[in-house]
């Protein structure tokens, strides 16, 4: 078949996230898809990533590259806290987070919040190694619920609160607005860590201004640190960072050894030294902010 044929041939998914440009990968097998109650979830495998999930045409996760985010948004907040013994995770329907979020030894319980049923269902099935068991944990709860009206809600209280989003289109609008955080911010307990992935600065600088604004009515330290993940395509991902526990930010990497050293995992991105380093920021993305 000649070249023109093949790629006719080949099913490829063109990412939509933004307009004018984006990656694609082949689809060299489909293992889901499904327009759920909430959006378009498709579950397939690419010779190059893995399998990855995608929602609303957006990439989601990823098998190969999805150990950078999900280290980097647990063990952040965590190491950086200290001693978190309740953790919120709203949305990371993959299961990828709560895997991360439960090695840690000093955490207690983990209430994770994902408004798709269907997303957890089949990221089980057919992304199994994202979960590893974690949904199984005796220290996991899953709510299916959306994530703004539980925390605008509930009575629980928490230390850390890790928003693994999709981005601010279809049903992931509603977690990075005010009233998400104002929730956010009454379910924290004192001195606790708000954390959310926050796209990437590059292709959406307008979300670092906008949620650094809509962050600062409720916290008295707001910014961001950030990682390069290879299929959250246009350079350095960055996350939200929001907390009144103004030394959290700057805990020193040899504390954060410490930590990490006394907490006896093995990670394959997150370093303590990383750790410090990533709040370190481009000019551009602090001039947004
Ligand atoms: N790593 C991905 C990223 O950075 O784009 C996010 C991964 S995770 C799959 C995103 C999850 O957020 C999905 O499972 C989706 O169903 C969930 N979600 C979207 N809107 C939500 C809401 N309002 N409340 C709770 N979960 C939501």
């Amino acid at each position: 078949m000649d070249f023109l044929g093949e790629i006719m041939e080949k099913r490829t998914l063109r990412e939509t996230l933004h307009s004018g440009y984006g990656q694609s990968f082949d689809v060299d097998q489909v293992f889901f898809e499904l327009d759920t109650d909430h959006q378009h979830l498709i579950i397939f495998e690419n010779e190059t990533f893995g399998r990855i999930m995608a929602l609303d045409g957006v990439i989601q996760t990823t098998e190969r590259d999805e150990f950078i985010y999900h280290e980097m948004m647990a063990h952040v907040p965590l190491f950086a806290h200290g001693d978190a013994k309740r953790v919120l995770i709203i949305g990371g329907g993959d299961g990828g987070m709560l895997r991360e979020v439960l090695r840690h030894p000093e955490v207690e319980s983990v209430t994770q919040v994902e408004i798709d049923q269907a997303v957890v269902d089949m990221c089980k099935e057919y992304l199994p190694n994202h979960s590893a068991g974690a949904f199984d944990d005796p220290k996991a709860t899953v709510v299916i619920a959306d994530g703004v009206d539980y925390v605008s809600e509930t009575s629980d209280k928490f230390d850390v609160i890790i928003s693994d989003c999709t981005d601010p289109i279809g049903p992931g609008e509603v977690l990075f607005s005010s009233r998400f955080y104002e929730g956010c911010k009454r379910c924290l307990n004192e001195g606790g860590i708000f954390v959310a992935q926050n796209g990437v600065s590059f292709m959406q600088i307008d979300e670092v201004s906008t949620t650094a604004k809509r962050l600062s009515p409720y916290f008295s330290d707001v910014s961001f640190y950030s990682a390069a993940v290879p299929t959250y395509v246009g350079g350095i991902m960055t996350f939200a960072w929001g907390t009144d526990n103004e030394s959290a930010r700057s805990v020193e990497a040899s504390v954060i050894r410490e930590r990490f050293e006394k907490a006896g995992f093995k990670t394959r991105f997150y370093t303590p030294e990383l750790h410090a380093a990533a709040f370190a920021l481009p000019q551009y993305v602090i001039d947004a902010i």
